[in-house]
């Protein structure tokens, strides 16, 4: 199965086929597996390449984000029980 990777330093996105770790061509920095298929990324123009990187990225820290505000408020729900 090929899969689409994105490079959380540069942005770039490499093409690969499932494995353990992927690695960015250039800053060897490891490559989050993206939630695009293949088909998805072989229609698109190379404008829109060029733009989902950063994009999928932008989204991906406020996925990250939303998570970690969640998680402090079921925390902080948590400690206000113990008082
Ligand atoms: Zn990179």
């Amino acid at each position: 199965m090929i899969l689409v990777y994105i490079c959380p330093s540069c942005k770039s996105v490499r093409i690969a086929s499932r494995r353990k770790a992927v690695e960015c061509l250039k800053c060897d920095e490891k490559m989050i597996l993206s939630d695009l298929t293949f088909m998805e990324w072989s229609e698109m123009t190379l404008e829109e390449r060029e733009a989902y990187g950063p994009a999928w990225y932008k989204k991906e820290l406020d996925r990250q984000n939303r998570w970690k505000a969640k998680q402090a408020k079921i925390k902080r729900n948590k400690s206000e029980k113990k008082d």
